[in-house]
């Protein structure tokens, strides 16, 4: 039976009440002057759904203020979905099929899901390998800058770098300007701890930034070497196969400003996946628990 038979997914109210209860699961706060009121006081004004009464500041407020839902027209159950469909849909789901499925304009559909791929972004930058495991990393490919011809050579193709924290299980992907060790350099510096084993191919961009590690082992694609021992890039890998089939079969076109909301989509999912003991209502659950405060810039309200 489809998750999509809960209340919430089809009745405003309920969808109300579930974000609510994830937004405020301690009382309702209000947005513009951090009052809490957990007594239940604010009264609701039956005029609007889920519109509340600061009695700090006067100002009127719903849960929808500082989150991805901020100034969005789109009823609150149809949100809901959108974030169950994209969370389920292993390769995403296009805004083409997101639009017919809901029945909102393409173009809202679009927004909604940029959205809803900030509310997937992490929230904290921990370094991986902090405890001395194993850290992979790996970089690929993929179709081409905006603008570009067919015939356009590799240095206009978009460069993703990502991470595979052995330990952990979970990935993280940044996109790249240009595949430099000055480029590499910084972000692995960031993001790995220096007790971490670092494990990547025999690029010479990790050379002299594998020093800072407790090790820096490396496997020679060149001469086809996948793995020696526990020495392999191969979840990079992996994971960089989920990411192109779905960008290839779903998205097709992506402009390079916006790559790293697909990315953040894709690594997302990766790091919620059912090997890891995540099933699709709680990956649904735990893409909405990042809808506060990653309001999108977006001039235009849909
Ligand atoms: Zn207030």
């Amino acid at each position: 039976m489809s998750i999509l038979t809960a209340k919430y997914f089809h009745d405003e109210q309920a969808a109300y009440d579930y974000v609510e209860a994830h937004v405020w699961p301690t009382g309702r706060v209000c947005p513009h002057c951090g009052e809490v009121d957990n007594s239940g006081a604010l009264k609701g004004n039956s005029t609007r759904m889920g519109l509340y009464k600061c009695y700090g500041c006067r100002k009127p407020f719903t849960v929808k203020i500082g989150t991805i839902f901020e100034s969005s027209h789109v009823k609150m159950h149809l949100w809901l979905q959108a974030i169950f469909l994209m969370a389920s849909s292993k390769k995403g789901i296009s805004a083409n099929q997101l639009h017919r499925t809901l029945g909102v304009t393409l173009k809202t559909a679009w927004f909604m899901e940029h959205r809803i791929r900030e509310a997937m972004k992490p929230s904290s930058k921990v370094p991986m390998g902090s405890s001395g495991g194993a850290v992979e990393a790996d970089e690929t490919f993929f179709g081409r800058k905006t603008g570009m011809t067919a015939k356009a050579a590799y240095h206009h193709k978009m460069k993703v770098l990502t991470l595979i924290d052995r330990e952990s299980k979970q990935s993280r992907s940044i996109v790249l300007d240009r595949l430099t060790a000055e480029t590499i350099q910084p972000i692995l510096r960031e993001n790995i701890a220096p007790e971490a084993r670092l494990m990547t191919d025999e690029a010479a961009h990790y050379r002299k930034i594998g020093r800072e590690f407790a090790s820096h082992e490396v496997v020679n694609h060149g001469v086809h070497e996948y793995a020696r021992g526990d020495v392999t890039t191969n979840r990079a890998e992996s994971f960089f196969s989920v990411f192109k089939r779905g960008m290839k079969g779903t998205y097709q076109h992506c402009d390079e400003k916006h790559l790293n909301r697909y990315l953040a989509e894709f690594d997302f999912r990766y790091n919620n996946r059912s090997a890891l003991g995540v099933d699709d209502a709680t990956r649904a659950a735990n893409a909405l628990k990042g809808i506060s405060g990653k309001r999108l810039k977006y001039r235009t309200a849909h």
